[in-house]
């Protein structure tokens, strides 16, 4: 007993001193620093907690514009139709998206993200009978769900698809010395199978663009050539579905009230190199990104120098003209493999002559 009160008065004695006082005053004062800390991290991650719980009251989901669209597909308060049986739907959003529960034949594929935004295409086989108005569910990786309206018109899909008279199908288009002009086509269904995102190769593009796995590795290095001889460029089309060539050449009978003119600018769906996915429109900012006066740039000379190098061909030159059925494309370049262009150079025909020649 005696012992214990010794050491309890001992130890009040200790806290008498001065300097005793002020370490027991910065060990307390310590500890509540520790306590406030934990409690606030506590807090803060209740609030990181809440703020996940919350659902978000817009996805910034869209279907992008009209130019995107491969036909005429619509929204609700749109009076577009859907004008084939095979086509496709663009959608793009701010974060990743899944289609949920989606009608029987739709699939959703992502194309790629380029500007922090995600690209995606709804294919869509399985086309209604009659006008067929659905509602699509998107899920966000946010775990919001976002709904949009899509009319379906069949109707349309009785519309006669452009041919030339007496073309032939090619069963395929995936030999790089394939022939494409007016008297071969390729089929609605054909897909290249080993596209590649041309922005995660580093290469600049207007839109989200494609091309296959050779062509676009040989076109990177091509690109990176250009900038280390001090020139720009922007790849401003590449891989275009059976479905895009022929919204674009619809866009351009309406837009020039004749097919005249847009056969002479534009190519019949099937009829189109950029459906093989090998063929690429560069332009440049020397003459504002435009197709006319693009032979004066630099870049262009440059190409018609060095292109062939990475088994890329001009395949409308200015000796072209009524046997392809084109106008000349100084622009439009085609990649037919490093040794078949350096034959292709050397022959001095055009690119359709020296396919047909080869064959
Ligand atoms: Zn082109």
């Amino acid at each position: 007993m005696k012992t214990r009160k010794f050491l309890i008065s001992n130890t009040l004695n200790i806290f008498k001193s001065r300097a005793s006082r002020i370490l027991a005053f910065c060990i307390i004062f310590l500890v509540l620093v520790f306590v406030g800390l934990v409690i606030i991290l506590a807090l803060a991650e209740d609030k990181v907690k809440s703020v996940q719980l919350t659902p978000a009251t817009s996805a910034d989901l869209r279907l992008v514009s009209k130019r995107w669209w491969p036909a005429e597909v619509g929204f609700r308060d749109t009076s577009l139709e859907l004008s084939f049986t095979e086509t496709q739907l663009s959608v793009s959003s701010n974060i990743e998206i899944d289609l949920v529960n989606p009608p029987t034949g739709w699939k959703l594929q992502k194309i790629g993200n380029e500007g922090g935004r995600y690209y995606y295409v709804i294919l869509v086989t399985n086309v209604p009978t009659r006008v067929t108005e659905y509602v699509i569910k998107f899920l966000d990786s946010r775990g919001n769900l976002i709904y949009r309206e899509v009319i379906i018109n069949p109707q349309g899909a009785l519309v006669a698809l452009p041919s030339w008279a007496d073309s032939k199908y090619l069963s395929s288009g995936d030999d790089l010395l394939v022939q494409v002009n007016r008297e071969f086509k390729l089929p609605q269904d054909y897909v290249p199978q080993d596209l590649l995102i041309l922005s995660d190769l580093g290469i600049r593009t207007w839109f989200p663009t494609q091309l296959r796995q050779e062509a676009a590795l040989e076109l990177q290095k091509m690109t990176q050539a250009i900038q280390a001889a001090g020139l720009d460029y922007l790849i401003t089309s590449g891989y275009r579905s059976f479905a895009d060539q022929l919204r674009i050449y619809n866009e351009k009978v309406s837009a020039f009230g004749s097919t005249d003119v847009a056969d002479r600018i534009s190519s019949r769906p099937g009829y189109s190199e950029h459906q093989l996915g090998t063929t690429i429109d560069i332009v440049t900012s020397e003459n504002g990104y435009s197709t006319g006066a693009f032979e004066l740039t630099r870049l262009s000379n440059w190409l018609k120098e060095h292109a062939h190098e990475y088994g890329f061909v001009m395949s409308y030159n200015s000796q072209s003209g009524e046997a392809s059925g084109f106008i000349y494309e100084p622009w439009h370049y085609r990649y037919i493999g490093g040794a078949s262009a350096a034959e292709f150079i050397k022959s001095g025909l055009t690119l359709d002559a020296w396919l047909k020649a080869r064959k």
